[in-house]
């Protein structure tokens, strides 16, 4: 293999592969360099959910960018993604309902199908829910939740048609700077040389960050989720919701399972190369208490899995994306727990940065990794009640 390319990407995750599809669409050639496996990291382990729903307009943007690779996958990258639809409630306290009409009022003005439904339409919609607790929720008829390991090697299939390639089990151990420019990256299999490297390394990011240099604000988020088999009382199906009275979120699966996650108690800081075939002690528990005051049903129900993962965390829980440290050296990290949905036009939007110099897409410049010695951090209508 030629140790030369047009860009290397560190990392085989979903964003790695989606910004190796849309560069290779472009006929620019990257070599995606990954230590262990495709989706060996947080995209692995990722519950997958598709929904645009967010508090800050551009994140919005992105999602409904991606919604369109989503629903029509096959003609867009080829393959499969596994996107099933499902329909998505966001439930928030009465609270926080000036917020919700907010964030609905401005995802409607992107264009996204999302409108305002009363807790007597939810009630018809999942009949097995409790509804006392809220007056109204936004509902995305269309969205739902993909196959994170699908919708990866299906992206790095269609970079590789087009002349992408990869090496997996080569880790980056380096990054080749010479006169403040960046010329390449030393990894356990050699030297590899590219004038643009990319640190897709999720939540390895920091270590290569450090390599040139660069001290960003960045730290691990880790996050349990788990199966549970819905009893035959309730009914088949039921739609993807997040559940901020309850600080959780859930959607169906497949094989009569429901997946469940809890948006507080999940630690900070930890090594990403910690355990993550289970759960951590006390999740389980806490996790079947949330749903059950949700939907009762779930009581008669049963454990199927749980397991954890790691993500990169930034200060304001928004990614950085752009240019950062020697010249050629660019971030597509720090996803904090959010960054599934979003890879397709993060990819699509980082291509067209490193290639024109700004993105047209979705303008992502509040993004950029130099917002936090600026004092821009971003902030969303949810601020308040995110953990
Ligand atoms: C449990 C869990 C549930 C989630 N649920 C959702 C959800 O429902 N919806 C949503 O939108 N998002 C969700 N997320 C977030 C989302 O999964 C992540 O933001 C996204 O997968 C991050 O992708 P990535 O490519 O940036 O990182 P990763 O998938 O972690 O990929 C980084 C890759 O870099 C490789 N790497 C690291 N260091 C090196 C090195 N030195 N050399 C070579 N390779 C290296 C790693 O092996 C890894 O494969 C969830 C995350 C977790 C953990």
């Amino acid at each position: 293999m030629s140790n030369t390319a047009d860009v290397i990407i560190i990392g085989a995750g979903v964003h790695g592969a989606s910004l190796a599809f849309h560069l290779a669409e472009r006929g620019v050639k990257s070599l995606i360099l990954e230590k262990n496996f495709i989706g060996a990291g947080a995209t692995g382990r990722s519950s997958g959910m598709v929904r645009m729903h967010y508090d800050v307009r551009q994140d919005s943007e992105l999602a409904w960018v991606s919604f369109g690779y989503f629903k029509n996958w096959a003609e867009r990258i080829g393959g499969e993604s596994g996107f099933t639809r499902t329909g998505f409630l966001q439930l928030v306290a009465r609270e926080h309902e000036d917020t919700l009409r907010l964030n609905t009022t401005m995802n409607q003005e992107i264009g996204i199908p999302t409108f305002l439904i009363s807790a007597d339409d939810v009630k018809r919609l999942a009949p097995s829910f409790v509804t006392d607790d809220f007056d109204i929720a936004a509902y995305e008829p269309e969205s739902g939740y993909a196959d994170p390991n699908t919708t990866t090697a299906s992206l790095i299939n269609a970079a590789k048609d087009k002349g992408a390639r990869i090496l997996q089990d080569c880790t980056a151990t380096g990054i080749i700077v010479e006169s403040g420019k960046v010329k390449g990256v030393n990894t356990s299999q050699g030297d590899f040389f590219a004038p643009v490297v990319v640190n897709a390394a999720g939540p390895w990011a920091d270590t290569l960050n450090t390599m040139v240099g660069l001290n960003l604000p960045y730290t691990t988020w880790r996050h349990d989720i788990m199966f549970v088999g819905r009893p035959k009382e309730m009914v088949p199906d039921h739609p993807a919701a997040i559940d901020f009275p309850n600080e959780m979120y859930f959607r169906p699966e497949t094989g009569g399972l429901t997946l469940v996650g809890l948006e507080d108690g999940n630690p900070l800081g930890d090594s990403p190369d910690g355990d993550t075939d289970y759960a951590t002690k006390g999740f389980v528990e806490r996790a079947i208490e949330r749903i059950c005051r949700r939907i009762p049903h779930m009581e008669l129900g049963h454990l199927h899995t749980a397991h954890g993962g790691y993500d990169g965390l930034t200060p304001d829980q928004h990614p950085l994306l752009g240019q950062a440290g020697p010249e050629g050296f660019y971030l597509q990290c720090g996803m904090s727990g959010t960054g599934f949905k979003i890879a397709p036009a993060i990819g699509l939007c980082m291509s067209e940065l490193i290639l024109d110099g700004e993105s047209k897409t979705v303008d992502i410049s509040i993004y950029r990794p130099q917002r936090f010695e600026e004092g821009e951090e971003i902030k969303g209508n949810y601020v308040s009640i995110w953990h």
